[in-house]
């Protein structure tokens, strides 16, 4: 059976956020300890990594995956792309460039934060390399046909997907209609719940919820969290059926 992985359900900051002390009972739970948000989808024949958080080396070795087979890159904030360096022991490894899914306008961004990746490098220089192909309204991969939506993030586009019964909603503070379509009837959502007050950007915890409770998905997990969030604490006021996230949570759909 395919499985999500989630990788980091940490917002921008990841939680311990630095400069910040924390109690010692919130960091004596795991998952309190969020790094930035991504997962991976393990399908039947290959794997495919949503975003690549500045912790990507890390959570790879955490979860115990060794191949990539194809990357989509959700939108280029910091938090999204920062590990995208990491793809290059992949290159290496497969001796072939890495496909990266992205809009046009992201591609620019990939381009201007990594151009050593496209330029000519010595032999023997180890580069990533990133076979940057525009989005289709389904990608094939590792033996998933993996749909692709577009939600709003504050004023910019990010991508939501969907494959089967799962769906996975990151940075989103707006649904739009055609999105919102796709989005029903789901087994599984994972959907962006910042933090408890209200964001520009994102949902916080009220619309998330709100937004949970209308897809009515049977099980919903929340993530892109912040230290607003203890896990346990916040777990026992939620609704049923809704829950936080953590790194390392595996989903099978
Ligand atoms: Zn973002």
């Amino acid at each position: 059976m395919p499985t999500c992985v989630v990788l980091g359900s940490g917002t921008s900051n990841g939680v311990p956020m630095l400069g910040v002390e924390y109690p010692d009972a919130f960091l004596a739970n795991p998952k309190n300890w969020r790094t930035r948000c991504s997962i991976c989808l393990l399908g039947p024949t290959g794997n495919f990594l949503v975003d690549c958080a500045p912790e990507l080396r890390i959570q790879m070795a955490r979860e115990r995956i060794y191949d990539v087979e194809a990357t989509l890159i959700t939108h280029t904030h910091a938090d999204h792309v920062m590990g995208m360096d990491d793809l290059r022991s992949l290159c290496v490894k497969s001796g072939k460039d890495m496909p990266v899914y992205a809009w046009p306008r992201y591609q620019e961004d990939i381009r201007r934060i990594y151009p050593y990746a496209f330029a000519a490098a010595p032999p023997g220089l180890e580069v990533p390399r990133y076979d940057l192909r525009d989005l289709p309204p389904v990608i094939a991969v590792g033996g998933m046909q993996v749909e692709t939506l577009e939600v709003v993030h504050g004023k910019i586009p990010v991508v939501a997907i969907r494959v089967g019964g799962f769906a996975y909603v990151t940075d989103v503070s707006e649904i739009p209609q055609p999105a919102w379509d796709r989005l029903q009837g789901l087994e599984t959502l994972i959907l962006d719940a910042v933090r408890i007050k209200r964001h520009p950007n994102h949902f916080n915890l009220e619309q998330a919820l709100d937004v949970a409770s209308r897809l009515s998905a049977k099980k919903t997990y929340l993530t892109h969290l912040s230290h607003d969030y203890d896990h346990e604490f916040t777990n026992q006021s939620l609704p049923k059926g809704i829950e936080l996230a953590w790194d390392g949570l595996r989903i099978e759909f």
